[in-house]
C-alpha cells in the first residue's frame, strides 16, 4: 500500500550559536540559569531600549552559511515578524524574511537509501529565539521564562528534498557534525540548541506536483524526527486512502504516545506583518568580513571523510565513522602519526571498537592516550602480545594509564613465542577434546582453527597464535593424525 506513496519532506532546522551573549544586548545566553536572571529591557522590549547585533553571532553565522556552501549577501535586512504569545514580550521577534543572510548552499550526506545524496539549503537567517511557556512548574498553571528571549538562532530550511524519515534523520545528523566541527553551535536537541520543524507531505508515486504539506513540530531528539515523521506520514496516507484530504496545519508530535496531534491552522507568511526593524540599519557585510570567516572554518567533515578514504585506503563507511566527530578523527589521525607510525586500517580497527566502545562507557572521553593505542599496536604486529591480549592490555591503560609495553609485563601478557611452551599448550588442547581430534582424523580439517583458538583460550591469549598454528600443523604431519 505505502509504497503507491511518494513521502517529501523538508526541514527547517533552528540552531543556537555558541555566544556568550545574546543576539542583540549583552545578557548571558547561557542555558540553565534561574528563570527570568537573564533579562535587560531590550530583550524584553521595554520602551527606548535598542538592539545593537552581536559581532560574534554574526561571524558564526556566516561561517555556517559558508560552511553549507551558501552565497552570503553584503546586504541582508532585520525584519520585525509580528505575533503574540505569552513568551514573547516584544510582540515581534527580530529575524530575516525578504533579505536573508545567506542562500543556495547545499550539503552532501550519506542517504540510507541512495548511497551520498544532496539536500539544497534554500536559505540561512539569523533571528533571536523567544522566550520559554513551561507548564510542568505549577499545577494548571503555565510559567514564563524569558531567559532565552534574545538568544541568537540561525534557520536552516531546506528543499523538499528527502524522500523518507530516515533519510530526513540522516540529514540532520550531517548537519550537526558540520555544525560541531566549525564549533558553530553545540547541537543539543535535549537543551533546544538545535530544534527542528518538519514538513512532510506525501504524493502519489510518478506524480510530480507537490502534496499539501503539513508542519510538525515539538520534537526533541534525534530518533523522533523519524519517529514523529513516519506518524505522520502514515496518517496522511490514511486520510487520502479514505478518499480524504490533508488540511495544511501545524502538527504537535507526543513523544510519550508516538502521535500527532493538530496544535493550530498554519499560518501564512503574510499574517506576520513582516516589515524591515526600524531600529537596525541594513547589515552589511564587507568582502574581507566574509573571506576572514572562511579562514576560520576547519576541515569539515565531508572533506575530512574523503582524505581519509584516499590518504589511508579505509572504506567510505568506516571513514564516515572516524569523521562523525572532529575529536574521533584528531585522535585517529594521531594514533597514525605517533611514534613510527601505526598501520592506517589496524588504528582504524581499534579506533572504531575499543576506543568508541570505551569512550561510550566513559563520557565520550578517549582515555588512552594516542601515542599508547599506536604502540600497543606495533606489539601486535611485532608478535609480542595476540590480539586478545592487547584488549585487556587497553582496558588497562583505559582505567589506570601505563606504557604499553610495561602494562604487557606487568599483566603478565606479553605473547609467548617459546617452541617448547606452545607445544605443552597444545598437548594440553589436543588431550581435552577427544571428539574434535577424531573428527579432524576423518578429514575435517578445517578445525585447526578451532585448535588454535582453544591454545589461544587455554594461554589466557599468551601464545602466539601464528607459532600455535605451526605447532599444530607439524604435529598433524609428523603423526598422520593428531595424536
Ligand atoms: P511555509 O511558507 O509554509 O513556511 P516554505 O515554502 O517556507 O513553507 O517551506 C518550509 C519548508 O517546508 C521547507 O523546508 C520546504 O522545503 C518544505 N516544503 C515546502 N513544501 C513542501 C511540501 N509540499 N512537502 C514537504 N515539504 C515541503
Ligand atoms: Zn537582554
Ligand atoms: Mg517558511
Amino acid at each position: 500500500m505505502a509504497n503507491r506513496w511518494e513521502t517529501v519532506i523538508g526541514l527547517e532546522t533552528h540552531v543556537q550559536l555558541r555566544t556568550v551573549s545574546k543576539m542583540f544586548c549583552g545578557c548571558s545566553a547561557a542555558f540553565g540559569a534561574p528563570p527570568n536572571t537573564n533579562v535587560c529591557p531590550v530583550c524584553l522590549g521595554l520602551p527606548g531600549a535598542l538592539p545593537v547585533p552581536n559581532e560574534l553571532a554574526l561571524k558564526l553565522a556566516v561561517r555556517a552559511a559558508l560552511g553549507l556552501g551558501c552565497t552570503v549577501h553584503p546586504r541582508s535586512l532585520f525584519a520585525r515578524k509580528n505575533y503574540f504569545y505569552p513568551d514573547l514580550p516584544k510582540g515581534y521577534q527580530i529575524s530575516q524574511f525578504e533579505q536573508p543572510l545567506a542562500t543556495a548552499g547545499s550539503l552532501s550526506y550519506l542517504s540510507p537509501d541512495q548511497g551520498i545524496a544532496t539536500a539544497t539549503i534554500v536559505r540561512l537567517h539569523v533571528e533571536e529565539d523567544a522566550g520559554k511557556s513551561l507548564h510542568d512548574r505549577f499545577p494548571k498553571q503555565t510559567a514564563i521564562d524569558l531567559n532565552r528571549c534574545g538568544v541568537p538562532l540561525i534557520e536552516i530550511v531546506t528543499g523538499p528534498d528527502f524522500r523518507s524519515p530516515h533519510e530526513a534523520r540522516a540529514y540532520l545528523l550531517t548537519l550537526k557534525q558540520v555544525l560541531e566541527y566549525a564549533a558553530i553551535s553545540e547541537c543539543d536537541m535535549e537543551k533546544g540548541s538545535l530544534r527542528v520543524d518538519a514538513n512532510v507531505s506525501v504524493r502519489r508515486a510518478g506524480e510530480t506536483a507537490l502534496g499539501t504539506k503539513t508542519e510538525v513540530k515539538n520534537i526533541n531528539s534525534f530518533a523522533f524526527v523519524e519517529k514523529a515523521l513516519t506518524v505522520e506520514r502514515d496518517r496522511q496516507i490514511a486520510v487520502l486512502e479514505a478518499g480524504g484530504t490533508v488540511a495544511q496545519q501545524t502538527m504537535l508530535y507526543d513523544s510519550k504516545t508516538n502521535s500527532v496531534r493538530p496544535q493550530r491552522s498554519k499560518e501564512e507568511s503574510h499574517d506576520y506583518r513582516y516589515f524591515p526593524d526600524p531600529d537596525l540599519p541594513p547589515l552589511m557585510l564587507s568582502e574581507e568580513f566574509v573571506a576572514e570567516q572562511q579562514t576560520q572554518l576547519p576541515e569539515l567533515p565531508a572533506k575530512k571523510r574523503e582524505r581519509f578514504v584516499e590518504k589511508y585506503g579505509l572504506s567510505v563507511t568506516d571513514a564516515a565513522v572516524l569523521t562523525a566527530e572532529r575529536a574521533v578523527a584528531d585522535y585517529y589521525e594521531t594514533v597514525v602519526h605517533a611514534g613510527s607510525g601505526a598501520d592506517a586500517k589496524l588504528a582504524a580497527n581499534w579506533v572504531m571498537t575499543e576506543v568508541l566502545a570505551d569512550a561510550k562507557d566513559h563520557g565520550e572521553r578517549l582515555r588512552v592516550q594516542p601515542g599508547a593505542l599506536a604502540g600497543l599496536i606495533s606489539l601486535v604486529r611485532g608478535g609480542t602480545l595476540s590480539h586478545q591480549a592487547a584488549k585487556r592490555v587497553f582496558s588497562e591503560m583505559a582505567e589506570h594509564g601505563g606504557e604499553p609495553r610495561n602494562v604487557a609485563e606487568a599483566l603478565g601478557l606479553t605473547q609467548v613465542a617459546d617452541t617448547g611452551v606452545v607445544a605443552g599448550w597444545v598437548s594440553e588442547v589436543l588431550g581435552a577434546h577427544p571428539t574434535e581430534v577424531e573428527r579432524y582424523r576423518k578429514g575435517e580439517t578445517k578445525l585447526l582453527q578451532f585448535f588454535v583458538g582453544q591454545v589461544m583460550k587455554v594461554s589466557r591469549g599468551k601464545a602466539d597464535p601464528k607459532l600455535a598454528q605451526r605447532v599444530l600443523e607439524e604435529r598433524a604431519r609428523s603423526l598422520g593424525d593428531l595424536k
